[in-house]
């Protein structure tokens, strides 16, 4: 259990709801044909879920209840994956907010962290289903998860189970978050497929920026607290990491689906090269050693060598 038993959760972190049916619409109108990006962890095979058209030009608000009520400490999360959720995102405000301005001298503003189950409005991204998997929209600035995602990540991926295969997820997200902070977010719209397009090299640093939150997570003292959010993270914790970025690798998952690879349509990269990134971010801990967009070899970050 990685979570310091003591830690406090905040009720207003997250919010959560956003099921089906529920939330009002607002039709703002005239938006019609506007490309959105939305950053997701894994990418299933459907161009559409990472380009998604919105063609109603309507916009919604669907989030309706806060963190849920079970979640009080970090015991809850050690216990409940959605409580972990919150609390990770509490820990990914800590390490950002301290280790951004310091490395970028760019202000960290958190996301907004919304739970919901089955499919959501998004404020900027449109309507999203849970096939998508856990995602991040930059125009609202925020990182939607459906936590049955984490049962299919053991059962459909074959990752492992444990704790930091979920944190790893969350950070994964947020990573998505910071790059929309430094301005990169855009980054992948000009390449979008291919083992060394621009996709492939943001969800790449995404994942270098989930290994850097996790070099400090166990560290950095909480706010207002003498301890870090996570005690300190074993082998096996690294290596649940490292299985769930294994495991939504474009390779993998396309040997699954057809028994062949095809590297002209990654676009989140091998599941070496996301080890090798996250990684990367743990190891170096540092925004500067995640540049994948200079990487020459993406299965050899220089960190690495
Ligand atoms: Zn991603």
């Amino acid at each position: 259990m990685t979570f310091n038993e003591g830690m406090q959760i905040d009720p207003d972190r997250v919010s959560s709801g956003g099921g089906p049916g529920m939330g009002g619409k607002i039709a703002l109108g005239g938006a019609g044909g506007l490309v959105v990006l939305v950053l997701a962890l894994v990418f299933g095979g459907d161009p559409g879920s990472l380009l998604r058209e919105v063609t109603g030009g309507t916009t919604t608000q669907s989030a309706v209840a806060k963190t849920p009520a079970h979640c009080k400490t970090g015991a809850d999360a050690n216990k409940y994956v959605d409580c972990r959720v919150v609390l990770t995102a509490q820990s990914l405000d800590s390490v950002w907010g301290a280790k951004l301005p310091q490395q970028t001298r760019k202000a960290y503003t958190p996301p907004k962290v919304q739970l919901f189950t089955g499919a959501v409005n998004t404020g900027g991204c449109g309507r999203a289903t849970s096939a998508v998997g856990p995602f991040y929209c930059p125009a609202d600035r925020t990182a939607y998860f459906d936590t049955s995602f984490f049962q299919e990540l053991v059962d459909k991926f074959g990752s492992s189970g444990g704790p930091l295969a979920q944190e790893y997820v969350v950070a994964h997200e947020v990573g998505h978050h910071i790059q929309n902070l430094l301005g990169d977010s855009g980054r992948a719209a000009k390449s979008a497929q291919g083992a060394s397009s621009g996709s492939v090299r943001l969800e790449l640093q995404a994942d270098c920026y989930a290994g850097a939150w996790a070099s400090y997570a166990d560290k950095l003292p909480a706010p207002g607290s003498n301890q870090p959010f996570l005690k300190p993270l074993s082998d096996k914790d690294i290596q649940d990491a490292l299985s769930a970025a294994s495991s939504v690798g474009d390779d993998r998952i396309q040997k699954a689906a057809t028994g062949r690879t095809n590297p002209e349509s990654w676009t989140h990269g091998s599941s070496s090269e996301r080890q090798k990134w996250f990684l990367t971010g743990y190891h170096n801990g540092q925004v500067k050693a995640c540049d994948t967009f200079s990487a020459t070899d993406l299965n050899n970050p220089p960190a690495l060598r």
